[in-house]
């Protein structure tokens, strides 16, 4: 690559990450939790909290995303539909858990129909704890998460154990 294209890549890249700063688009997955998650979820996206002015945007299909929150713990029968949404969405995904069920198990940490935590099915970047988290957590969770894609350099999958599918 000569230094003209580095020039022009460079710009690409920044105007990339300008729009992708200003423009999140988000797709809501609850992998099993008590619902009480996701009210907040809903708090910080409607008009109350609008997160809209910062550019984030509730995206009902995964394929036009950028960001994948997920609720809850894991359980048995959304382990799949998890691992089809988060690889249904465009490269580069990112995706924030959210409450203490999805980050550890929370109440149902043992249960016969829980698989685990999130991070035991699918990479995350950013974690929000809390039972549930309010608003304004879940706003801080998205400023960590634009603040690292400022710097370029969103946060390395905390993955333990990424299913060989998606590892791939
Ligand atoms: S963290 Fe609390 S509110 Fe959220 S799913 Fe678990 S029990 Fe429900």
């Amino acid at each position: 690559m000569n230094a003209n294209e580095q020039v022009w890549t460079k710009v690409i890249n920044q105007v990339r990450t300008w729009a992708r700063m200003n423009s999140i688009w988000a797709v809501h997955f609850n992998s099993g939790s008590c619902n009480g998650c996701d009210i907040e979820i809903l708090a910080t996206l409607t008009p109350r909290y609008d997160v809209e002015r910062f550019g984030i945007k509730l995206e009902g299909s995964p394929r036009h995303a950028d960001v994948l929150i997920v609720t809850g713990p894991v359980t048995r029968q959304a382990r799949e539909r998890l691992i089809r949404t988060y690889e249904q969405m465009p490269e580069p995904k990112f995706v924030i858990s959210v409450g203490a069920c999805s980050i550890s198990g929370g109440v149902f940490e043992g249960c016969y129909n829980c698989v685990g935590s999130v991070d035991d099915v699918i990479p995350v970047d950013v974690f929000i704890p809390g039972c549930p988290p309010r608003p304004e957590a879940v706003i801080d969770g998205i400023v960590q998460l634009l603040t690292e894609l400022k710097g370029g350099k969103a946060r390395a999958p905390q993955k333990q154990n990424v299913p060989e599918e998606i590892a791939a």
